[in-house]
């Protein structure tokens, strides 16, 4: 593809996804395909021959659109909002037009300073510890997911213990982590890929809210003490997947200090809300972790994948990641005078996401992102009062943000059809959970243009189909 081709691909290409932007709404939110349709429409083997750029974008109308649930219309209500907006958009695709690789500050310096200089931003917009600054000892990353930012978290918690040192007895087996019942299952994936045992994790119990419960936890810490095993990582949660439950910060953070634990806190998609000064209570003792994670890719309307890591100590992780071959040498990070972000991550490459976040809040301003944040948890309060109201139906778990758990009083049965024929409508997307062993909804309300209408639209459709 010439330059000049590409240019005239190029604009069919923006015009075609700002025609997806305008008709989203249009399509049966959750795809409609049975498993193995889009397989069937492709031929068995790659093209010799290169194919015209026009069938190419012809077959993605006839073949893909039909095959996509679609996470950007206002009527998607499921899992949590995966959201994007213009700038983020025409951002990567300057990503994917640079193509830089952002290893080292050496290989694109760009890259470097501006995800450093854009994380600082953040922990001014989200009154987040100053210790995360570039400019102490902690400092900022944007990983590919909170998966990733937790299993970085556990590797320095470990590299912290000095546990997986062998000369310093290969404590490993003795290393003991903590999470709630309730956390996300990353959590158990990274205790995995860490190499421990799954008797190495305690999930420990919640209370009638789904928050960790701080005195089972220091329980749990101080058997294992006495029993001479080493607890290591503990991880709070800020809104938890299921219900969008608050672990108590201050008083498992104190617990952390008290026996020196690594205190992890994944915010993945409840920690964008902070940029709302009225919903920063729930980051209240913050300072005493030692990292935190959280997604602008899930609720601030910066595409996937985006997630922002910060540590108190930078120091820890980068001795867990750290490895420097002869042909990465150069002359920069032998000087010490610059961050090199391959030693804050599990991979070796990484992608120019720095930019998408920058257009972004350049873009909006902090104001509008504000705004659009309290409009959607305006909203989710809305449609629990309308729940509540509603004598059929009870609501499953206190709401903290803009997701809003329920079900119908006639149990699970009920309730599971109720989902399966909304969702099968194609009017909406909703998708569900268990609490306390029953069948519940979840309605997640933060798709960057998801508005009243929609939201009460959803309701009364809700309302109609429970009707049977
Ligand atoms: C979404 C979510 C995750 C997982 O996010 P990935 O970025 O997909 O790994 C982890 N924890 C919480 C609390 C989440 O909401």
């Amino acid at each position: 593809m010439t330059p000049d081709e590409f240019r005239n691909y190029g604009h069919k290409v923006v015009e075609r996804v700002a025609r997806y932007l305008e008709d989203v709404e249009s399509f049966p939110v959750q795809s409609q395909v049975q498993p193995g349709w889009v397989r069937g429409q492709l031929p068995s083997a790659a093209p010799d021959e290169p194919e015209p750029f026009d069938q190419i974008l012809a077959d993605v109308d006839r073949i893909i659109v039909p095959g996509l649930t679609h996470w950007q219309s206002p009527n998607f209500f499921a899992f949590f909002p995966a959201n994007h907006s213009g700038p983020s958009i025409l951002a990567e695709l300057m990503t994917a037009g640079f193509g830089v690789q952002g290893m080292m500050w050496a290989t694109s310096p760009a890259c470097t300073e501006l995800e450093s200089h854009v994380l600082d931003w953040l922990v001014d917009m989200l009154a987040l510890p100053m210790d995360f600054k570039s400019t102490s000892l902690g400092g900022g990353v944007i990983q590919d997911s909170a998966s990733s930012s937790a299993l970085c978290a556990l590797l320095a918690a470990r590299e912290r213990a000095g546990a997986f040192n062998v000369k310093r007895g290969g404590l490993q087996k003795g290393l003991t982590c903590y999470a709630s019942r309730e956390a996300h299952s990353s959590i158990e994936k990274a205790v995995q890929i860490a190499g421990l045992g799954s008797d190495q994790l305690r999930l420990i119990d919640v209370d009638d809210q789904f928050a960790l419960r701080p005195d089972a936890l220091e329980m749990a810490i101080l058997k294992d003490l006495d029993e001479g095993r080493h607890p290591t990582f503990v991880c709070a949660t800020i809104g938890t997947t299921s219900s969008q439950a608050m672990d108590p910060l201050q008083e498992i953070g104190a617990i952390c200090r008290r026996h020196q634990v690594w205190f992890h806190v994944d915010a993945a998609m409840c920690g964008t809300a902070a940029i709302c000064p009225e919903f920063r209570n729930f980051q209240e003792g913050l300072e005493l972790c030692d990292s935190y994670c959280w997604s602008p890719n899930k609720w601030m309307f910066v595409n996937f994948d985006c997630n922002c890591m910060w540590v108190a100590d930078r120091e820890p992780l980068i001795r867990a990641l750290s490895i420097q071959p002869e042909y990465l040498r150069n002359s920069a990070t032998e000087r010490g005078d610059v961050i090199d972000y391959r030693d804050w991550q599990i991979p070796l490459g990484r992608r120019f996401r720095a930019l998408k976040l920058w257009f972004t809040i350049r873009s909006f301003g902090v104001r509008n992102l504000r705004d659009r944040v309290r409009n959607h948890v305006a909203l989710a309060k809305e449609v629990e009062e309308w729940i509540a109201a509603d004598s059929r139906f009870e609501l499953a778990a206190p709401r903290n943000l803009n997701l809003v758990c329920f079900r119908l009083k006639d149990g699970d049965r009920q309730t599971e059809e109720l989902l399966h024929r909304l969702n099968t409508s194609g009017m909406i997307y909703l998708t569900h959970t268990r609490l306390n062993d029953k069948f519940t909804l979840r309605l997640s309300i933060g798709q960057t243009e998801t508005q009243r209408q929609h939201v009460e639209r959803a309701w009364k459709l809700i309302q109609q189909t429970a009707d049977f």
